[in-house]
């Protein structure tokens, strides 16, 4: 297996504060790889220290078998970055914006020029060559930003919350243009605050909390790890009370959270049967999905 990011036990702290403790990942050659975790859970820290632009107190990164930070800009130049907040640049137009962030790899103008119609396309941008960025809808600006990060055609992809803020029409089109660039073979690391889509698009998984990883393999994997088959949510104001009586009867696991059961169980036929008779009670039954791993994994409660 070709590896093209390896990190071994990887530490950082901020004011005395770790937040990367222990780290390793390895990320073999094209495939989609995820980092989950609540916020501050030290997800963009940790992108920061593999591209090399933050230097960990102690452990060890390579990247496309270059050791990082050391040859971090020899590294650079064969990866492409799609940063969380788009950073186009807003008196440009938008193949202006390729044309300059090409140069920043030493691109010859002619050589960028001749990447430009393609990056377009790949974008679906081809009649906005020449539109100012301040003119683009969201998902626009976003699709330039990924055809930005692909200008020096790189190996490697890092993307941070790549559909964040996008309407849903905006990130299946994010995410069809992610699955063509794996089939392509090229590697993409990303972070994700979005279960769906990391189940839709990644491999492989790591889930980060407090600066650590607590799970990691594919979603399917980490599903049939971590949580029962099946889930029943119970709906209702009567919910809580119901739970109480009933809900350790038949499930395996239970939560309740504000006026929703949730009941993990291996099989939910007598559950499902009991609250067809209970009239004041609604319910969703439906398979376990990664966002239950993670609310297990990481908690309920809301992170700043
Ligand atoms: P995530 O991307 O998972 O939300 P981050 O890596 O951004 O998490 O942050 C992890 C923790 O490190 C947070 O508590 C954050 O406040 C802190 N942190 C990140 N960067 C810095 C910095 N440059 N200086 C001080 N603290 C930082």
């Amino acid at each position: 297996m070709n590896t093209i990011i390896q990190a071994t036990n990887l530490q950082k702290s901020y004011a005395g504060q770790r937040v990367v403790d222990g780290l390793s990942l390895s990320i073999h050659k094209g495939e989609c790889f995820g980092l989950l975790g609540p916020n501050g859970a030290g997800k963009t820290t940790t992108l920061r220290m593999l591209l090399g632009l933050s230097t960990p107190d102690s452990g060890e990164i390579t990247l496309l078998d270059l050791p990082v930070p050391r040859a971090a800009r020899e590294a650079r130049i064969r990866v492409g970055v799609v940063p969380q907040m788009d950073n186009l640049d807003p008196d440009f137009t938008v193949a202006e914006n390729l044309l300059v962030y090409g140069r920043y790899f030493g691109m010859k103008d002619s050589e960028i020029e001749a990447r430009i119609p393609s990056l377009l396309e790949f974008a679906s941008l081809t009649n906005k060559r020449d539109a100012k960025v301040p003119t683009l809808s969201g998902g626009m600006k976003r699709r330039l930003t990924l055809a930005r990060a692909l200008v020096n055609d790189p190996e490697v992809l890092f993307l941070d919350e790549p559909t964040t803020g996008l309407d849903p029409q905006a990130r299946h089109v994010i995410w069809q243009r992610l699955r063509e660039l794996t089939q392509q073979g090229k590697t993409l690391l990303l972070t994700t605050h979005f279960m769906d889509e990391a189940e839709r698009l990644c491999h492989r998984l790591a889930v980060l909390d407090n600066g650590k990883l607590i799970s990691q393999g594919t979603p399917r994997e980490l599903i049939e790890q971590n949580i029962e088959p099946q889930v029943v949510e119970v709906f209702g104001e009567t919910a809580e009370t119901w739970a109480n009586e009933f809900a350790a009867g038949f499930s395996q696991r239970f939560e309740v959270s504000g006026e929703t059961v949730f009941c993990y169980v291996r099989d939910a036929q007598p559950l499902v049967s009991h609250l067809q008779a209970q009239k004041a009670l609604r319910y969703l039954h439906r398979p376990a999905n990664l966002e239950d791993v993670f609310l297990k994994l990481t908690g309920r409660e809301m992170r700043e």
